[in-house]
């Protein structure tokens, strides 16, 4: 057949890279991807990472693992040498475990696994607290389910009315609760998070404890208590941010579910030797850690508390959110040409107005950043 002449060229000719953004998700094309905190500045207390490296000696130790790895071959699929002490940790069985690089795989994973709409309803719904962790929203949005956001109280505690009654409006098929809440650092009171447990029988509630290990307790026992709890966990923040290694506790009949939606070989070798490590030989170190983290969390919130012009949120994670009476601007931008990188929230909705994080360093760390706040 012979092309007619008068017909406008096809889009993909004339305008190719127009025609392949049209085909992308809606949702992404207007989201605003996660601008994950890069470099490395002096001081770095912008990420929530645990400031103090292995010492040399164990250092050494992972390196002579590492070195024997086989790495010409595919690592294990199942991570056995992860997942069998993190279940013993957890008092789980093995295969309510779901690895991910990172438990931003995990919320992923579980997004995709749970994204089929409730009957009469177009997409599934994620259901979260704000502000907590960005991810929610971000990966809910990108695996098309529908994020529906229940502002927390001024004091940043748990709005239980308001959770119960977008509960019941919205029949989220996810809920997900991060305590300690990240970024305002305040563990959601039992009473309260018992409440929209109990108010969401029907969805797989996610009580996310990327930050535990600084509150001093996990709410493990509560998924022996309730069938649709699952929870949360990493590495990251006790120690071990590059390795990329998290989970979820899930119902058992759910993690196999999701394990079908998990890249065979998604945790790699060199994350799963140096887990392993953590799990067990290294584990002493990392848990001292976690204790001077938060022994300095108590000498920071105080000396914090003291600057003018400032309100510090009481925190049981490894980081403070300040609120500044002022534009905080000027003094983040100082705090960089100091070498000090914290993170800023602008534009992030009027709940983090003129707020900025500051994850807890070493104890000279936190001496520079209280020196420079008080120039
Ligand atoms: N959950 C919360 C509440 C977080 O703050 C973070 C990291 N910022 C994560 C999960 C993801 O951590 P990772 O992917 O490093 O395990």
């Amino acid at each position: 057949m012979s092309q007619d002449p008068t017909r406008d060229p096809a889009p993909h000719l004339t305008d190719p890279e127009g025609a392949l953004r049209a085909l992308v998700r809606p949702e992404l094309t207007q989201l605003r991807a996660y601008a994950a905190p890069s470099g490395t500045p002096p001081i770095k207390l912008d990420a929530n990472e645990s400031p103090w490296p292995l010492p040399a000696a164990l250092r050494a130790r992972i390196a002579a693992d590492l070195a024997e790895l086989p790495l010409h071959r595919y690592p294990d699929p199942r991570a056995e040498r992860v997942r069998a002490p993190l279940a013993a940790q957890l008092g789980a069985h093995p295969d309510q475990l779901v690895l991910g690089s990172g438990s931003d795989e995990v919320i992923a994973l579980l997004c995709t696994a749970l994204a089929r709409p409730r009957e009469g309803r177009a997409r599934a719904v994620v259901l979260y607290p704000t502000p907590t962790f960005v991810m929610y929203r971000i990966t809910a949005l990108a695996h098309g389910l529908e994020p529906v956001e229940v502002p927390l109280r001024a004091d940043f505690s748990l709005d239980v009315p308001a959770m119960l009654a977008a509960i019941a409006a919205h029949r989220p098929s996810l809920v997900f609760l991060a305590t300690p809440n990240n970024p305002t650092g305040n563990a959601f009171a039992d009473d309260a998070l018992r409440a929209v447990v109990e108010g969401a029988r029907d969805a797989l509630v996610v009580i996310d404890e990327a930050y535990a290990a600084f509150a001093g307790r996990s709410l493990s026992a509560w998924c022996d208590a309730y069938p649709h709890v699952a929870l949360l966990g990493t590495l990251s923040k006790v120690g071990l941010a590059a390795a990329r290694l998290g989970w979820a506790r899930l119902p058992s009949a759910l993690a196999a579910e999701v394990e079908k939606a998990r890249q065979p070989f998604n945790v790699n070798a060199l994350s799963q030797a140096v887990a392993a490590l953590a799990l067990g030989a290294l584990r002493p170190e990392f848990d001292a850690h976690v204790a001077a983290i938060v022994a300095e969390r108590t000498r920071l919130g105080a000396a914090l508390s003291e600057l003018p012009g400032v309100h510090v949120a009481p925190s049981d994670a490894n980081f403070f959110l300040l609120r500044f009476d002022a534009d905080p601007a000027p003094r983040v931008a100082r705090l960089a040409a100091d070498g000090i990188a914290v993170r800023h929230f602008t534009g992030h909705g009027a709940a983090l107005e003129r707020c900025v994080r500051v994850t807890v360093g070493t104890p000279r760390e936190n001496d520079a950043l209280l020196a420079a706040l008080a120039r």
